[in-house]
């Protein structure tokens, strides 16, 4: 069995789908997968999480998720971080190995899964749009694979800038922080495009981040994070231009789908778990 921590109810707010995504992609892939495993989801607060901690171990499940609060407060509660993890400072995925419990963080990774696909982030220029939980796994993982600039675009300079040291002191990255004061014009000189904000988010599904693409390349890679819509005021408006696009629903498939093989030994079955997701968003 898989817990996922959840600290809001879910579907409290009118409708399910939209608050459980991961539960629906994770139940599609044991279910495709043969196997007779459940993800079910718990709502734990802040001081009940060292003894929903100790249940998960003493009840000897398989390993769990832990979403906002949870994700750094579960960190001394573990025997081992993985080194991104812990370098992002974040953990989404727990698992077990043996009598271990060892924090992962997917986000990063199963955006980079995506990207992969698209072009190989080394030597890459990107910009990157906020510098919250999604903007520091991602940018994290960029750095480790060799990209070989990184400008964070944050309204919050304490944020901003903050992960911008982090990014330059412990991972070795070439980063820079812009000051999201006004438009942001996106520059000849940049490879990939991240909008790693919630701007979009259902239901302020209209939103489209104050940017310019006027001057970018024909061929710059324009991603999203944003898996609900998918198809974003931003992935429309590349496209439009003709660029290249990733949506949020690679990252979020992938980050499912490593959680998997890592809970379960098993190869992910992707197309199964992309298709759950597309017909939980309607798309
Ligand atoms: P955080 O709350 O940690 O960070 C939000 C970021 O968005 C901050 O940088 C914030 O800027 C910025 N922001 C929010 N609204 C605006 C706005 N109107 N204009 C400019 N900047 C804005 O959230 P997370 O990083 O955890 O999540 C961000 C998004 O990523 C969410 O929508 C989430 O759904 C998505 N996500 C998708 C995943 C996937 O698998 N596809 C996985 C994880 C997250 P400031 O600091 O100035 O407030």
């Amino acid at each position: 069995m898989i817990v996922d921590y959840k600290h809001e109810l879910v579907g409290a707010f009118g409708d399910p789908i939209r608050e459980n995504p991961t539960g629906i992609m994770q139940e599609a892939a044991f279910a495709a997968a043969g196997l007779q495993w459940r993800y079910e989801l718990f709502e734990v607060t802040a001081a009940a999480l060292p003894d929903a901690v100790k249940g998960v171990k003493a009840l000897g499940l398989r390993g769990f998720n832990c979403t906002i609060p949870h994700k750094v407060a579960v960190i001394p509660l573990l025997d081992e971080v993985a080194p991104d993890a812990a370098l992002i400072g974040a953990v989404n995925t727990v698992r077990r190995d043996g009598d271990r419990w060892i924090g992962e963080n997917t986000d990063g990774k199963g955006f980079m899964r995506g990207l992969r696909e698209v072009l190989d982030p080394k030597g890459a220029r990107v910009v990157v749009l906020g510098a919250g939980g999604a903007a520091r796994a991602i940018t994290v993982e960029l750095a480790l694979a060799g990209a070989s600039a990184i400008t964070i675009v944050n309204r919050g300079s304490g944020r901003g800038q903050g992960l911008v040291d982090h990014l330059n002191a412990k991972v070795g990255a070439q980063a820079g922080f812009f000051p999201w004061l006004a438009t942001v014009a996106v520059g000849a000189d940049v490879d990939i495009l991240v909008n790693a904000t919630s701007i979009a988010l259902y239901p302020d599904v209209d939103a489209m981040p104050d940017i310019l693409l006027d001057g970018a390349r024909s061929d710059l890679l324009v991603c999203d994070v944003i898996p609900n819509p998918p198809v974003t005021p931003l992935i429309r408006a590349a496209q439009a231009r003709g660029m290249r696009t990733i949506t949020g629903l690679p990252m979020l498939v992938y980050q499912g789908a490593i959680g998997f093989e890592m809970w379960t030994g098993v190869t992910a079955p992707v197309d199964a778990m992309k298709q759950a997701l597309e017909v939980a968003f309607g798309v």
